[in-house]
């Protein structure tokens, strides 16, 4: 028998879609069985003491690279729109390997667990002779640290010399890409409700691959029924090259190839007209917001509103850690709060519809019915903040002062049942360790 935990008396459950009056939540094995308005419903065998805390769903991240957490802050991409960005750091990450890979993945994801993060994904696309298994390294971290995720297999396959962006040392051809897709897909990809690890098809962006290949990853994923993911309309520069190399805007690229569908999530979505984001909208695809990412490289901010109006589900997403350059799903919670008040006004984006796309926002786009809400028959993936530090002292709404105060640390996170931090700390694992790893890891990537 599982036993039930009683998650007592926070200062306020919010849903995932609004706020409930509750004594808290009562877990069994992996699922929440209850919302607690008096007493639970039978006796439990644990009391988790939640006061003074903000019970909410546990943050869902849509967007990411981890090995960027390799070359934060790096002086040659300092300062730069996004291909002068890309073009500096392209020669860095060549030189990646399979323990760079280790190193950042898990830097990645314990940051994301300390900041409330339960589910996530990634998007692995710079591969050569020596990353060839990076996908297997990040599923053997993420299962170690025991956090739900979504690994994309991304790809690059056109460059420098057929008119694509990146050098042609870290691009491969189709056929590799497409082999080693399916089979990461069948050794991987777990269709279960409660999957740990699921795999999606990710070809890098309109100027990293070909026509062919955005058509063939689209049949393979559809074939295995797997997510397909990629960035679109990042940058006015993304549009030019579009207009130039396929004499078509990113939209009517995206549909040419066979992407404007339900099972397509977007990363950015910011340049579009509004009859693109009623086309993106009546077809079901999704976007994964990264106001931090957008804003550093001065891209420009997604229409969330309206995306939202349309009918795309959209989610939030930290993007990689050269262009954020952290990866903290609370921060960036904020930072779109922030962003899209700013671009569409104060009514048009409150601190909760900041917390829907980080949660039931982010489920949705990953077609996950069971995560990112808190309600009966839910995943337990779960996150609380505690409000007894300073920067909440004198506030008014405690949901509104995670967001408005910056909240951007969780004091306990439950993936699937099991405490993964506890006390704002990491369960098992010694972060003094990971971090010296990681700055040595990244030490020697810049050298080589
Ligand atoms: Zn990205």
């Amino acid at each position: 028998m599982d036993k039930k935990i009683w998650i007592k008396d926070p200062t306020a459950v919010w849903t995932g879609n609004q706020l409930a009056a509750a004594r808290g939540i009562v877990i069994e094995g992996n699922r929440i069985i209850e919302l607690v308005e008096q007493e639970p419903a039978s006796e439990v065998d644990e009391v988790f003491d939640a006061s003074n805390q903000v019970l909410l769903p546990g943050l869902v991240n849509c967007h990411h690279h981890f090995y960027q957490t390799l070359t934060r802050a790096f002086p040659e991409a300092l300062d730069k729109e996004l291909f002068e960005w890309l073009v500096s750091l392209y020669p860095v990450w060549a030189n990646l390997d399979e323990a760079a890979i280790r190193a950042s993945t898990t830097t990645a994801l314990c940051e994301l667990l300390l900041s409330g993060c339960t589910t996530t994904t990634d998007h692995h696309y710079v591969f050569s002779t020596s990353t060839g298994r990076a996908i297997d390294v990040q599923a053997d971290v993420a299962a170690q640290l025991g956090i739900r995720a979504i690994l994309t297999r991304g790809s690059m396959s056109l460059g420098e010399s057929s008119g694509g962006l990146p050098p042609d040392k870290v691009v491969q051809s189709p056929g590799d890409i497409l082999r080693d897709s399916e089979r990461l897909i069948m050794e991987f990809h777990d269709p279960a409700e409660d999957s740990m690890l699921q795999i999606a098809l990710a070809p890098c962006s309109p100027f990293s691959v070909t026509s062919e290949l955005m058509r063939d990853s689209a049949i393979l994923a559809r074939e295995h029924k797997v997510l397909l993911h990629t960035h679109l309309a990042e940058t006015l520069d993304e549009n030019e090259f579009c207009l130039e190399m396929f004499g078509k805007r990113p939209v009517d690229y995206l549909e040419e190839v066979g992407w404007l569908a339900d099972d397509v999530w977007l990363a950015h979505g910011i340049h579009f007209n509004q009859d693109e984001i009623e086309r993106l909208g009546k077809a079901g695809v999704a976007v994964s917001h990264c106001p931090s990412s957008n804003m550093i490289l001065a891209s420009g901010s997604c229409p969330v509103p309206a995306l939202r109006a349309a009918g795309s589900p959209v989610g939030l997403g930290v993007d990689g850690s050269a262009s954020n350059d952290c990866s903290n799903m609370m921060q960036e919670l904020r930072q779109a709060f922030l962003l899209q008040r700013l671009a569409h006004g104060a009514s048009a984006f409150s601190h909760e519809d900041a917390l829907q796309i980080a949660t039931a926002g982010g489920a949705a786009l990953f077609k996950r019915n069971s995560i990112g809400e808190i309600a009966p028959g839910k995943l337990a993936d779960i996150a609380l903040f505690d409000l007894d530090e300073l920067r909440f002292s004198g506030a008014g709404d405690p949901v509104a002062a995670l967001v408005l105060c910056g909240a951007h640390r969780a004091s306990a996170v439950m993936v699937n049942g099991q405490w993964r931090v506890q006390d704002g700390a990491l369960v098992d694992i010694d972060i003094d360790a990971v971090r010296t790893g990681h700055q040595a890891a990244a030490t020697t990537l810049w050298k080589t």
